[in-house]
């Protein structure tokens, strides 16, 4: 259908001068028109979830003068943004929901008791106060995500029944967008069958976004947060770090298993999944560069972005017995799954495997189990270099490109994902910054096109 949806992080509703930034915004979106997904105000969740555990641990009075900071931050915000007075109508629900919430403080104070169920109740209030004060200020109807996001009874981790959202959506949200309107509503929170209140885990708003609108059908999901879309590398490492234009699911997913600071690629997977472009932009600067995130690219690049991941230990695994054997891996494996350690990169030759693990991996217990049956050295200290692109294996002399700029950098593994979008080196962890810099010059300064 027309429309959008337009996702507002807590920093971008964290006070008046912000949610007037996101008014002018969401005004500039009338014609599409947009579904306006927030989360609660700056870090309005985490007071929740204190004020929480002070009420679990018998501390009413530390509760009870946590919820009234909230209430005060947002008396002010809505005050700062009707100078003339707060609508009655708002004033009175503001007054509801605080009165709500002491009680329900209070119960868990005289039982001691926090169920989960009790948190997501508490922790719900967060957007529910922010879109309260938004939906009067822009003057527009107030859906209460509630009636849409049905999810299982896992509190505090909801799991949204998909094949219901599409029915509850255009029951409750689509007739509106329909005529025109811009519409309100809570990222993070949903309900049961039966109405409980239940949330979708911390930081689940970008989740609610991708889900209403893969639901509606919109022509966009909307990210807006406080980075200009997602970067090419960390830019405290790289200080011309660009923000990247287009980026594939796949590439999304490699980089935030990297920890590049995107917005998690599993949050937005309902959007993609069903052909609609998610971008992510930054609602201070609503004219600069943003990032769109499609099921398939459209750069021609061959190096979308580098990400690095440190301090890691290499472990070489040598067997001369390796040859010809089979159920050696099976073997190898065995004693990493037995002491809980997940393998990263690997790299094999016919007689030897090279593997990553972390820098807390337990070293001794594994060396002294592996060396029943091989040799093993241990290098510590490394660092892996992602060098992630949805065309590095058709684009013809990337590779040359790469490993020229590294220069007299040692690469110490190299790895091809098995998703062939992710090269991946390991060098000694104090030349990662160096050779970041080396790289992002030679395969993203100076593009390397297919
Ligand atoms: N307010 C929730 C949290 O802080 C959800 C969100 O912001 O995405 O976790
Ligand atoms: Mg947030």
């Amino acid at each position: 259908m027309n429309g959008i949806v337009m996702k507002f992080g807590g920093s971008s509703v964290a006070n008046a001068a912000c949610m007037r930034q996101v008014a002018t915004l969401v005004a500039s979106a009338a014609h599409r028109p947009p579904l306006v997904v927030l989360s609660a105000m700056g870090k309005t969740t985490n007071g929740l979830f204190a004020a929480a555990q002070a009420a679990e641990n018998g501390n009413l009075e530390s509760a009870i003068s946590g919820m009234n900071a909230l209430k005060a931050a947002h008396l002010t915000t809505a005050r700062e943004l009707f100078p003339e007075g707060i609508p009655s109508a708002l004033e009175a629900s503001l007054n509801d929901r605080f009165g709500e919430l002491e009680l329900i403080l209070r119960g868990v104070a005289l039982l001691r008791e926090l169920s989960p169920r009790s948190m997501d109740a508490i922790a719900s209030f967060g957007e529910r106060l922010s879109t309260l004060i938004f939906a009067s200020f822009i003057n527009a109807p107030l859906v209460d995500a509630r009636k849409v996001m049905r999810t299982d009874d896992t509190f505090g981790e909801g799991q949204p029944r998909f094949v219901l959202l599409p029915e509850l959506a255009a029951e409750h949200i689509a007739p509106l967008l329909t005529l025109g309107r811009t519409v309100v509503t809570q990222g993070y929170i949903g309900a049961t069958e039966d109405g409980l209140t239940t949330t979708l885990g911390r930081g689940g708003s970008d989740y609610s976004a991708a889900l209403f609108g893969a639901a509606l059908g919109v022509e966009e999901v909307q990210i807006w947060t406080d980075v200009q879309g997602v970067l090419t590398c960390d830019p405290r490492i790289v200080p011309e770090a660009q923000s990247i234009d287009q980026l594939t699911f796949a590439e999304a997913a490699e980089l935030a298993a990297f920890g590049a600071k995107v917005l998690h690629p599993a949050t937005i997977q309902p959007a993609v999944e069903v052909g609609i472009p998610v971008t992510v932009r930054d609602t201070q600067h609503p004219d600069g560069q943003f990032t769109t995130i499609a099921p398939d690219t459209r750069s021609d690049r061959a190096v979308t972005a580098l990400a690095t991941r440190g301090p890691v230990t290499v472990l070489t695994v040598n067997s001369t017995r390796m040859l010809n054997h089979s159920g050696f891996l099976a073997k190898l494996f065995e004693v990493f799954r037995r002491h809980g350690v997940s393998v990263d990169l690997i790299a094999t030759a016919e007689v030897s495997v090279s593997l990553t693990v972390e820098a807390d991996a337990p070293l001794e217990a594994l060396i002294s189990e592996l060396s029943v049956f091989a040799k093993v050295v241990a290098v510590q200290d490394r660092a892996i270099i992602a060098v992630v692109g949805e065309r590095i294996k058709q684009t013809p002399g990337v590779a040359a490109r790469i490993f020229g700029a590294m220069g007299d950098i040692n690469i110490e593994l190299i790895s091809m994902g098995a998703n062939e979008i992710n090269l991946s080196l390991v060098v000694p962890q104090p030349t990662v910054v160096e050779a970041l810099r080396r790289l992002h010059r030679a395969v993203i300064e100076e593009a390397v096109c297919a």
